[in-house]
């Protein structure tokens, strides 16, 4: 039991299965990008509208929880889903910035990364009518040169940090360690020229730091390993739990190898059933949850 109320953060990336390392994005992935994936998948060049009834779900499941939301909203997403992303924002949830493709940004370097992001920005505000200050990487990869680049295009806060060890070949690639939110600029000794950027982690399961406060995890390995993390990071402040629509959906009518089921396991009503427990039991425990932004602007004036 945490000693004094902590906030917590429900976030949704708001992409699909087959923006997932193994399938698009990545050196080693099956679809060269999503382009060639909704070729051979849809013989279109664009996606069926699949992602709108498994976010509403979503919608529907904030509301029943009370819950305000933060959907970090991939650029290529927000061009075909325009009315869906303006249905989240008008029912009161936060609209962050996912990036526009979701590449590894290994693979775009500082200036493909900036131009990315600030395509995905432009899009996402114009669309919602207000600024997007909140950023989630593509695939959680962070890099220090890309602290920098955010708060020059504006962004205020950082959700892709998670301490996990490298597993299965993906090396998350930073120092940080923290659990909890934290100002960049006490992360680091150097100057730090992010100024007052806020980061909000991901926690990791305990003494392992395997990853665990993500649906995926949650359904790999069951919700108690979610919630032991996230007991854990509550003892010594906020932490933040993501998942995705897709989770909450059917499983792709696509032939799937062994790898790919296990990420793709237990998709559906188990998913939503998940996350609804989970949110009430974070809610048993004393937590009360609020949006990045919120809690970004919290830590920033602390
Ligand atoms: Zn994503």
């Amino acid at each position: 039991m945490p000693p004094e109320p902590r906030r917590v953060v429900l976030s949704v990336d708001l992409d699909e299965w087959y923006h997932c390392r193994w399938a698009t994005g990545s050196p080693r992935s099956r679809w060269r990008d999503t382009a060639q994936f909704f070729r051979e998948h849809y013989g279109a060049d664009r996606p069926a509208g699949e992602l709108a009834e498994p976010t509403r779900r979503i919608l529907g499941l904030f509301d029943r929880l009370g819950v305000k939301g933060s959907f970090f909203v991939l650029g290529e997403v927000a061009r075909f889903y325009p009315d869906l992303v303006r249905e989240i924002a008008g029912r009161g949830h936060e609209v962050g910035c996912h990036g526009f493709h979701h590449v590894d940004v290994d693979l775009l370097g500082p200036d493909g990364f900036r131009r990315e992001l600030s395509e995905a920005k432009g899009l996402l505000a114009s669309i919602v009518g207000r600024p997007v200050v909140g950023y989630r990487a593509p695939n959680l990869l962070l890099r220090d040169w890309m602290i920098p680049i955010l708060r020059g295009e504006g962004f205020r806060y950082d959700a892709s940090v998670c301490t996990a060890r490298p597993l299965l070949g993906k090396d998350f690639g930073h120092g940080h360690v923290a659990a909890n939110p934290y100002r960049f600029s006490e992360a680091f000794s150097r100057p730090d020229p992010s100024g007052d950027m806020v980061e909000i982690p991901l926690p990791t399961f305990p003494v392992l730091r395997l990853p665990a406060a993500t649906g995926i995890l949650t359904r790999v390995a069951g919700r108690a390993w979610t919630l032991a993390a996230l007991r854990r990071a509550l003892r010594t402040g906020d932490a933040q739990y993501y998942f995705h629509p897709y989770e909450l959906g059917p499983r792709p009518r696509i032939r799937l190898s062994l790898r790919e089921r296990l990420f793709l396991r237990r998709l559906g009503p188990w998913m939503e059933e998940a996350v609804e427990a989970i949110a009430l039991r974070l809610r048993s425990w004393g937590a009360r949850f609020v949006t990045a932004g919120e809690l970004a602007a919290a830590v920033s004036a602390s």
